[in-house]
């Protein structure tokens, strides 16, 4: 049996017009092509900046567009983009911002996995300002956004729905490989080397699904850093480092150059890089080669923490080989050119080059200096501390991920138990609850319908017919009631329709649409066509006094029943 006409569907009013303060404030906005526009020409211009200059430019022109764009998903890809400037630039604090504000719209926006990579660049940015637990309370959320993303289905439709798939082309893995990566380098920021390559790793498989060398490269270069920086730590304290970890940063390294296509400023870091594992190896002539090519190829457009990390690699190539003088000189460009928002790791490349340099020429007092600075870096705040809070970090995220799904199960629970399992409807106890909860003085008319002569269709076309009826009269009723109004299966063939703020006849006009609506439903039972009427008591008064409504739409019922069925008698 199919159901085949259903004109009481698409009875329900229209919804109100807009008021006028948000009518006006939408004129002053750009239209939705020319937005759509400016924001693909800011994303497009953003890949293409390679400078501190650039990056400072373009952040004020993005201020300038978010200052005319309503907070929903395109802007949040620019605060998001912002943020990640903060990452290879400078000025964390603001950009750390930008991240949190582009997380919670995307977040909103049901955008789970774009939320995920922009609280994670946040919690990055955090970890660069010292503010250690904003920076793992925003990492607990990418993770869990990252967790709660395939879940469902719905989730699945943002993406498109926002057309941001069509501003920025960022597919799933892209967008979950920035993810990987972002958490990555928190990672190396708390000295976890291990978890943070077991995440580029992953970060890895993501960016080869979607093959764009840019991100591939960074991955790279960041899991050969993670290796460099161990190697250096423990050197510094003394230790062999483990030669097995340098040779992986070689490999990783040769890799990341050939890689065909790299962007100006991976064919910076490429180079620059192999240099760093090079030294660490001992082989001062071979590293001071890739930095001369670095060099050549950055021609001072790089940005900053580049440029520094250049110098620090020459600094230390130079120290190796006794040019002392020379090493300061580049130690002390590493250290202006970096700034005092640099990523940690490298603030403490910094000072640990310095007092090994500070060292070898003499300067005790300085070496212990810089060295207690280092030490305070890794061992008082970090190994102890940072170290024990970056292990942590799973734990809380699965705990809240845990806390969260069985919220999302209560909710379901909660939602289920008010529902009626036939036809989808509040049931009575759900429709009970909702009048409990109306306030006193709220205006209310209900409406009790019963289905006519329903015995019948049972008798003559069997209960599951009979059952489809019910269902069909349910989807009329649901589609006939405002979001403020409730539709209830008030117990076998009796529907309660509860209508608040309006006049009689308006309630009236509500129970009229359902009754015209169901008498045109239509049935096909074995060849022949089946259709119901339906009579409606309606009744109105204060919700204070719903009990004695419900009674009177009872009686007009009643009346309706006797006055011949297929009608609407108010009371
Ligand atoms: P009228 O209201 O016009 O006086 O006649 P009626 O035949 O509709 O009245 P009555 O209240 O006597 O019959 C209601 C019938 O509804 C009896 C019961 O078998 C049937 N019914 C109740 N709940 C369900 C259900 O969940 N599914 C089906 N198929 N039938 C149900
Ligand atoms: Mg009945
Ligand atoms: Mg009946």
């Amino acid at each position: 049996m199919s159901k085949w006409v259903d004109p009481g569907r698409g009875a329900a009013t229209t919804p109100p017009r807009g008021e006028l303060s948000v009518v006006m404030a939408r004129s002053r906005l750009p239209t939705p092509v020319k937005l759509r526009e400016t924001v693909r020409n800011l994303v497009l211009d953003h890949r293409r900046i390679v400078d501190d200059d650039q990056a400072r430019q373009w952040c004020r022109r993005v201020s300038a567009v978010l200052e005319r764009l309503p907070a929903d998903p395109p802007a949040a890809l620019l605060l998001d983009l912002r943020a990640a400037l903060g990452i290879t630039f400078s000025e964390s604090g603001a950009c750390a911002r930008d991240g949190v504000r582009a997380a919670e719209i995307h977040r909103r926006n049901g955008l789970l996995l774009r939320a995920a990579m922009a609280y994670g660049r946040a919690a990055v940015l955090m970890s660069f300002t010292d503010d250690v637990a904003s920076a793992l309370d925003l990492a607990t959320e990418a993770l869990v956004c990252l967790d709660e993303r395939p879940t469902d289905p719905r989730v699945l439709a943002a993406e498109d729905r926002h057309h941001l798939k069509g501003i920025d082309g960022q597919t799933e893995p892209a967008l979950r490989s920035v993810v990987f990566n972002s958490l990555g380098i928190l990672c190396t920021e708390f000295y976890a080397y291990d978890r943070a390559r077991e995440l580029y790793r992953r970060g890895l498989a993501d960016a080869e699904i979607c093959s764009e060398p840019g991100r591939t490269a960074a991955l790279l270069n960041n899991l050969a850093v993670s290796h460099v920086y161990r190697c250096r730590n423990e050197v510094f304290q003394g230790k062999t480092p483990a030669q097995a970890g340098l040779c992986e940063a070689e490999r990783v390294a040769r890799r990341l150059a050939a890689l065909p296509l790299l962007p100006r400023v991976t064919q910076v870091m490429a180079p620059r890089l192999l240099a760093d594992v090079l030294c660490e190896q001992g082989r001062v002539q071979e590293a001071l080669e890739n930095l001369r090519r670095a060099s050549r190829t950055a021609a001072g457009h790089e940005p900053g923490q580049l440029q520094a990390k250049i110098n620090l690699t020459t600094a230390r190539c130079l120290r190796t080989l006794g040019e002392h003088d020379l090493a300061k000189d580049q130690i002390d460009l590493a250290s202006r050119r970096a700034g005092a928002h640099a990523a940690r790791s490298l603030r403490l490349t910094i000072v640990q080059e310095r007092s090994l340099l500070r060292e070898e020429t003499g300067d005790l007092e300085g070496a212990i200096e810089d060295a207690w600075t280092a030490g305070e870096m890794i061992w008082r705040r970090h190994r102890e501390q940072l170290g024990g809070l970056a292990a942590q970090l799973w734990d809380r995220a699965q705990a809240e991920g845990e806390r969260r799904r069985l919220q999302h199960r209560a909710d379901e629970l909660a939602r289920r138990a008010g529902q009626d399992p036939l036809t989808g409807l509040s049931n009575r106890r759900s429709m009970l609850s909702f009048l409990a909860a109306l306030p006193a003085h709220e205006p209310v008319f209900v409406l009790f319908a019963d289905v006519d002569a329903f015995k019948r269709i049972n008798d003559g076309y069997g209960h599951a017919s009979g059952d489809e009826v019910l269902r069909g009269i349910a989807e009329v009723l649901d589609g006939s009631v405002r979001e403020r109004d409730r539709a209830a299966r008030w117990g076998g063939e009796e529907f309660l329709v509860v209508v608040t703020r309006v006049e009689a006849a308006a309630a009236c006009e509500v129970a009229e649409r359902i009754r015209s609506g169901v008498s045109q439903l239509r049935w096909a039972v074995g060849g022949a066509q089946l259709k119901v009427t339906m009579s409606i008591g309606v009744a109105g008064g204060y919700a204070a006094c719903v009990d004695d409504i419900v009674q009177r739409a009872d009686e007009a019922l009643y009346q309706a029943k006797q006055t011949g069925r297929d009608r609407v008698v108010q009371r």
